[in-house]
């Protein structure tokens, strides 16, 4: 069956495929569908990140696990992505009064966690979808999806209209795919916003042997009312989030004077004014991002759209899990198209068959682990637990 020839419901070609999103899990998707000699098309509302336009405000590094080392693996690209990340042997916990605490999370490169910057990995992804033979389209946001059971026609703010056999949204939290596939169908749908939000911080690299800014470390000041975690990067400088309640006092709303700032961060993170001279600066002119936990069923419409990643269950980032299982969507939906490859409909209600109860788990746990970090790695006893330790 070839690309744009009928399949056998007299549609369109199930195996000409569009990917609405070049983020993460589109472009891992893009790839495997391309290797099994599926036409593929990505549309990304963004310019081409490899021409330099940034990813400001957005999570720049993040936390890449088993989970997503497997997918990566499985794809043939975890060597390219590897070679920019760096290792993330354990965790530091920066305690209130500036003494450390230390978290080894294995003993063999196989336990340790990697960090890359969102930015490297998309191009990694982008490069190989691109060599596997996808044409990505740039400035090409979805408005509109009108569904039929011949073929999906995919309207874009531009005015372009595209036709295809199926429809992959990879478009994120907010996803303009889902919406539109579930209009006028029976659909469960909750999204949950955290009162807390984040903004990103650089801290450079600190000097040889300061376990303050261990470049192979994850780290974390915990503290009362706020958490920031950071991740290193590959030049040993790290990436900081800063997270805070949204409105009240401390929090977001309140933070908009160099005085408050100033005071906020002496107050509750003393360590990071030291690792961080313009800290005051970089928190007046980071943008503030929103956290929203999204579940929501079904994943797909009748063998001619399916969802990926955020775009059907986006967490909270307190586990690290929200790339990597996002990758291992992709992984699982490759497999269920092997056992299915004549039937998209099948292959997409075992998809979700298989993912959805794992990745409801994820939400919980990402939303106790915010609480884990937020109360129990500051709290009194836990403190003097880690003192104890230390002494
Ligand atoms: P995305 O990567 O968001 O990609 C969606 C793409 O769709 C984007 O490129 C967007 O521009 C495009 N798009 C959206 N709408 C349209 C449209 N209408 N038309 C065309 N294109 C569109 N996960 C981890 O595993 N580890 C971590 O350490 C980690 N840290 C995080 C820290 C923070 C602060 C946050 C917010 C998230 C973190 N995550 C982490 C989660 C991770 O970022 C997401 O789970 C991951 O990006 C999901 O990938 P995705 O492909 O589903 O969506």
């Amino acid at each position: 069956m070839g690309a744009g020839s009928p399949d056998a419901s007299g549609g369109r070609d199930i195996r000409d495929v569009a990917v609405v999103g070049a983020g993460l899990s589109g472009c891992l998707m893009a790839v495997l569908l391309a290797r099994r000699g599926y036409r593929v098309r990505v549309f990304e509302r963004r310019p081409d990140p490899r021409l330099g336009a940034g990813d400001e405000g957005r999570s720049i590094n993040l936390g890449l696990s088993q989970r997503g080392i497997n997918a990566l693996r499985h794809a043939g690209l975890l060597d390219r992505v590897l070679a920019h990340a760096a290792p993330m042997r354990g965790r530091v916990v920066h305690l209130p009064d500036g003494d450390l605490g230390y978290h080894p999370y294995g003993t063999s490169d196989d336990q340790i966690l990697r960090s890359v910057l969102r930015h490297d990995l998309n191009v990694v992804l982008l490069d190989a979808a691109e060599s596997a033979g996808v044409a990505l389209r740039f400035d090409a946001r979805l408005a509109d999806l009108d569904k039929a059971d011949g073929a999906v026609t995919l309207r874009f703010e531009d005015g372009a209209v595209v036709e295809a056999g199926t429809v992959i949204g990879a478009d994120g939290a907010f996803s303009t795919v889902r919406a539109r596939m579930q209009r006028g169908e029976p659909a469960d749908y909750h999204q949950e916003f955290l009162p807390w939000g984040y903004k990103e911080l650089s801290i450079a690299a600190g000097a040889p042997g300061d376990r303050r800014a261990d470049p192979e470390s994850l780290h974390v000041w915990p503290a009362d009312g706020g958490l920031v975690v950071a991740h290193p990067n590959a030049d040993r400088s790290l990436t900081g989030t800063i997270f805070l309640p949204l409105t009240g006092p401390g929090g977001f709303d309140a933070l908009r004077t160099p005085d408050a700032v100033r005071a906020m961060i002496t107050a509750r993170f003393p360590d990071l004014t030291g690792l961080v001279p313009d800290v005051v600066e970089q928190f007046l002119s980071q943008p503030t991002g929103h956290l929203v936990t999204v579940r929501t069923a079904p994943w797909h419409w009748r063998g001619r759209v399916v969802l990926l990643g955020d775009a059907c269950h986006a967490v909270y980032p307190f586990y690290g899990q929200g790339m990597n299982s996002a990758f291992e969507d992709c992984v699982i939906l490759d497999g269920c198209l092997d056992r299915n490859a004549a039937d998209h409909a099948a292959a997409f209600a075992e998809y979700q068959a298989i993912r959805k109860a794992d990745t409801d788990v994820l939400a919980d746990l990402s939303a106790a682990n915010f609480v884990e970090l937020r109360d129990r790695l500051s709290s009194p006893l836990f403190l003097a637990r880690k003192k104890a330790d230390l002494a």
